[in-house]
């Protein structure tokens, strides 16, 4: 039943949508799908049919749908009251800062602001302040990777290696330099991982170099590429790249948007390479997107050059609704069900199921690589397994539309160069049974095997 109740037919809903909605990426979607309630890990439409939503949302919704403790935590805290400046103080914020220096097993001030790319534009902005009022003012640069997607505002999209996110939105914030992806599958470097010296990290120093170590401010990076294809680096690599940043006084900035809170298997996806960040952003996961909020965690000894006396120093940024007091209490109360039913350890197992069972999608000469992270996983297709050529957009959405058609929701990413789109990625909520596990993978199969 949707809410709020209306009268209006869906035909009707759907001609108001047409006229009025400018819908995200999709270009002028005519037959959207109109979700209007859901249960766990399942969505239901307009018209009562049931998805089971493989990618949570935008990769967000990791405790499941449905959950009634946290839409009273949200109305119980806007009764109280609804709304307070973060200039001033707010319960749940203060307690969620806490919490989440527990998660992050360090000692961190929490900045909130609204969403991942406020969050990275908060980091950025911060590490460059930073390294002004610490004697360094010439460091202004950040480097990315390409592939990797960093959020949709002026700085954050200048951090994004993906070029047709960026071209007709040019010029962009000057600054940001990119680094090739550490993507094992089609080595940026021609080389093969055992015998590679870790190419791509040193590639990371190359760069650091010919710009001038003393020009880089930080580098900003997520554990695992999420949105650029689920590029999974080497062991290694963040500990080579966290010992370059230590050689060169460079600010570490790890974007946890998506592997924060869980979905690694660990609390936050940095810990599973055991390296300490300077600056954590995060979103999406940290309310499971029951409320929009996002925050940027930075190492207290950074904070302190803020504290100097006088005005000048203090970070002058302001945003209307971070800290929202309800968003920190849906957050406390997300992070309280992800602990009290032990979801972490879930979503570890359910990482490690799914990747047992979609190895064996390998059979299939269009399925280039799999790879996985907790409980996030990408399949790419290929043309054909030699070759790797990538698969085209009509074999990559034959297999969506095929699973929609089935009950599954699966996402696509990649690179949005036309023809490099070709990863089919997986993201489903912690609330997911081993019986929808294996609906997922059979699903799959039964579409690979209609190509
Ligand atoms: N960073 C990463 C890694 C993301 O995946 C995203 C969003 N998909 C963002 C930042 C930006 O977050 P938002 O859409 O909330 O601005």
């Amino acid at each position: 039943k949707a809410t709020p109740s209306t009268s209006l037919s869906k035909e009707e809903l759907l001609e108001l949508d047409q006229k009025y909605v400018w819908h995200h990426m999709s270009p002028h979607n005519p037959n959207p799908m109109v979700l209007v309630s859901g249960k766990n890990s399942t969505v239901t439409d307009i018209d009562g049919k049931n998805y089971l939503d493989g990618m949570s949302g935008l990769w967000c919704v990791n405790v499941g749908y449905g959950r009634e403790e946290i839409a009273k935590a949200a109305a119980e805290q806007i009764q109280a009251i609804p709304y307070v400046p973060m200039s001033q103080g707010n319960v749940p914020s203060i307690l969620l800062a806490e919490k989440l220096n527990e998660w992050l097993a360090g000692d961190y001030r929490i900045f909130y602001s609204n969403s991942g790319s406020d969050a990275n534009e908060v980091a950025f902005k911060i590490a460059r302040q930073y390294h002004h009022q610490n004697g360094e003012p010439l460091r202004y640069k950040f480097i990315s990777r390409y592939r990797a997607y960093h959020g949709n505002s002026m700085g954050a999209l200048s951090a994004t290696g993906q070029a047709n996110r960026k071209v007709k939105y040019e010029p962009l914030s000057s600054g940001f330099q990119h680094v090739a992806p550490p993507y094992c599958y089609r080595c940026p470097f021609g080389k093969t991982y055992g015998d590679c010296g870790i190419q791509c990290a040193k590639a990371i120093e190359d760069v650091i170099n010919y710009e001038g170590a003393e020009t880089i401010a930080g580098i900003i990076m997520e554990p695992v590429i999420t949105g650029g294809g689920v590029i999974v680096p080497p062991a290694e690599y963040l500990t080579k790249v966290r010992e370059i940043c230590d050689k060169f006084g460079i600010l570490l900035i790890v974007d946890e948007v998506i592997c924060g809170f869980g979905r690694s298997g660990k609390q936050f996806g940095h810990q599973n390479f055991g390296i300490k960040p300077d600056i954590v952003t995060m979103a999406k996961g940290m309310t499971s997107a029951y409320s929009p909020l996002s925050a940027t965690a930075v190492r207290s000894e950074l904070y302190d050059v803020f504290k100097q006396p006088g005005a000048d120093h203090h970070f002058r940024h302001v945003n209307t609704f971070g800290g929202n007091p309800a968003s920190c209490a849906v957050a406390l109360k997300n992070l309280e069900i992800i602990e009290k039913e032990n979801l972490i350890e879930r979503a570890s197992y359910l990482g490690d199921e799914l990747r047992k069972k979609l190895d064996g999608l390998l059979i299939y000469k269009n399925v280039g690589d799999i790879r996985s992270f907790g409980f996030i996983a990408g399949i790419e297709l290929v043309e054909d397994k030699k070759s790797k050529k990538p698969a085209s957009p009509e074999m990559v959405l034959k297999i969506i539309t095929e699973c929609k058609a089935q009950g599954l929701i699966i996402g696509r990413n990649g690179d949005t160069v036309p023809g490099y789109n070709n990863i089919l990625t997986l993201s489903p909520p912690f609330t997911t049974t081993d019986e929808e596990l294996d609906f997922i993978v059979s699903t799959l199969n039964k579409a690979f095997s209609n190509l």
